[in-house]
């Protein structure tokens, strides 16, 4: 479980990538709505938290602009107490709850796994895209000549791409979902994984390819020759 942080406020941001630490999940944080939203679209998130009053884009401009693009991830809303009409417009825009700051850790924690619960029976047990489709419980990637199994990291890479259904993701956004934060050191690693991924892709016979886009990243594509 991988959830967003975007909160300008610093002690604040910092305070819930600790607790959603210690409740077990992988956080990261943005401290602006621009910056929040460019994460919030790579679609690697499983819950963002995030706050109604943020510099560059505000957090209902940043959650509306989500939608538009067909992100569907649970977002929960965290707002002042005088902000009554920015969670009635907040829900209206797509939020999928809110929160009023101040908040016990509890509530928070239990609207969070109560957020992340709601979105499994959603995720089909399969993804696909052309002719792939992708078990993630069992790791096996079928196409029309037939199906493999994939390694740990080659799912996580490969779940990526699928769930972006053909939009690019960047290498930065790949890395940091398989190997998190630590995973500097990694980096180069992607185009060793993309390659393995692509043999996978020959042996299943599949018309989908993983393109790499110089610069921003790697994405699906069906040739239709
Ligand atoms: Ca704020």
């Amino acid at each position: 479980m991988r959830i967003l942080i975007v909160e300008d406020e610093r002690h604040l941001r910092e305070t819930l990538v600790g607790l959603m630490q210690k409740c077990g999940y992988r956080a990261d944080a943005a401290a602006d709505g621009e910056r929040g939203l460019d994460c919030a679209l790579s679609g690697i998130y499983d819950v963002v938290l995030l706050d109604v009053m943020l510099p560059r884009l505000s957090g209902l401009e940043l959650l509306q602009k989500l939608r538009s693009e067909g992100v569907h991830v649970p977002v929960l809303l965290l707002t002042a107490r005088d902000e009554v009409e920015d969670k009635v417009r907040g829900l209206d825009c797509g939020a999928d709850d809110y929160l009023t700051k101040p908040f016990s850790t509890e509530e928070l924690c239990a609207r969070v796994r109560a957020l992340s619960r709601r979105q499994e029976p959603l995720q089909s047990p399969h993804l696909s895209f052309g002719d792939l489709s992708l078990s993630p419980h069992t790791a096996a990637l079928s196409g029309p000549g037939g199906s493999v199994s994939l390694g740990p990291k080659e799912l996580a890479l490969l779940e990526q791409l699928l769930r972006a259904g053909g939009r690019i993701v960047s290498k930065e956004q790949l890395t940091l979902k398989i190997w998190g934060f630590e995973g500097e050191a990694e980096y180069n690693n992607v185009e060793v994984y993309v390659s393995f991924l692509r043999k996978k892709l020959a042996f299943v016979e599949s018309r989908c390819e993983i393109r790499a886009r110089r610069g921003l990243g790697y994405c699906l594509e069906a040739r239709d020759d």
